[in-house]
């Protein structure tokens, strides 16, 4: 049978990517251009007005990268939800307007599932626990018994969200994380901080104003504070991991978001995981992040399900993971 290759478009948040894949599962590019700020967050409509001016660049970046022609394209997805409405509809109808023009069929995915997926790909791991750790996302994923199924979530914001609120607090920008990681190796002086596990899931927004308070107290190293954060919340993504290991017998675990490309959380997952004598794999941070391969292959995946009657298919803004109907086991 002919090879099919699929271009993935991500534009769920503040990454406009585009990926290129074949049907065996090798990625021939990925490009991307992420929305950036000194200060200040992720506002809807900026969002999407980045989206559009970078979307070209990013197609004919990626099209070089992977030295194909446009018209080798046989099958297009996008990143269909969660999201923010404003920045997935750039990427909708930027797909409809490439599979309309090249006259192939779409799919709309789930992003979540695509982080999953993407990993068990690159990895080979057979059937991980998915610790998926971005800014709005903060979810533990496993497939069992006919679905992704979310074995514990955060109550509130995810975990990236929060690190974000609290370096945009002490004046870091946007994003925060790789900073406070930074600040968090400074320090080795641990300072009390809410430790908030319930039942499975996970809260932070109680951590934060405590933060935000030990902060504002002026008794506080900054240094001090971003080890403490660190040390805190992804002891309680650890332990949730742990527990859905435990609970569902997997002996495996795949990290996903950008939370994920901290090296201490990553080094926290894989000594839980030795001393349960699991498996632990970490992903280059080109694939932790949002990006269009993970999209891409997910399409893949799902080519049964794609259409050529575009007017049929929308964003899902509010998606959850174990929503999907897995057609593709
Ligand atoms: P995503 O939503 O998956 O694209 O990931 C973006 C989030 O990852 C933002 O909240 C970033 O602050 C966070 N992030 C990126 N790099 C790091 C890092 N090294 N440590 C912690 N958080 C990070
Ligand atoms: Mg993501």
């Amino acid at each position: 049978m002919k090879e099919i290759i699929c271009l993935g478009i991500e534009s769920t948040a503040h990454t406009f990517g585009i990926g290129i894949i074949t049907d065996k599962g090798k990625v021939l590019a990925n490009a991307s251009d992420s929305f950036k700020t000194e200060k200040g967050g992720l506002i809807p409509n900026e969002l999407a007005k980045h989206h559009n001016e970078v979307k070209e660049k990013v197609l004919q970046d990626v099209l070089e990268k992977s030295k194909i022609k446009l018209n080798s394209i046989g099958l297009v997805s996008f990143s269909q939800g969660p999201g923010i409405q404003p920045a997935l509809l750039v990427g909708l109808n930027f797909a409809k307007e490439i599979a309309s023009k090249l006259k192939v069929p779409l799919v709309g995915v789930n992003h979540c599932c695509a982080h999953l997926e993407i990993g068990k790909l690159l990895t080979k791991a057979k059937d991980p626990v998915l610790l998926y750790a971005s800014g709005a996302n903060t979810q533990v994923i496993a497939y069992e018994a006919g679905k992704y199924r979310i074995f514990g979530e955060t109550l509130d914001q995810g975990v990236g969200n929060f690190i974000d609120a609290f370096a945009r607090y002490i004046g870091l920008g946007f994003p925060g994380g790789p900073k406070i990681e930074k600040l968090a190796l400074q320090s080795k002086n641990y300072i009390e901080l809410p430790y908030v596990v319930k039942g499975m899931d996970v809260s932070f927004s109680g951590i934060l104003t405590n933060l935000k308070r030990k902060y504002d107290s002026k008794q506080f190293k900054i240094e001090d504070l971003c080890y403490s954060l660190q040390e805190t919340v992804f002891a309680m993504l650890v332990e949730v991991s742990e527990r859905a290991m435990a609970h569902t017998g997997k002996k495996e675990l795949l990290l996903g978001g950008g939370v994920a490309c901290n090296k201490r959380l990553q080094e926290m997952c894989s000594i839980m995981c030795k001393e349960r004598n699991a498996k632990f794999y970490a992903l280059p941070n080109e694939v932790l992040v949002d990006n269009g391969a993970q999209i891409a292959w997910l399409g893949v995946l799902q080519k049964n399900d794609a259409t050529k009657e575009y007017d049929k298919i929308d964003i899902k803004p509010y998606e959850r993971t174990d929503d999907v109907k897995v057609t593709w086991k």
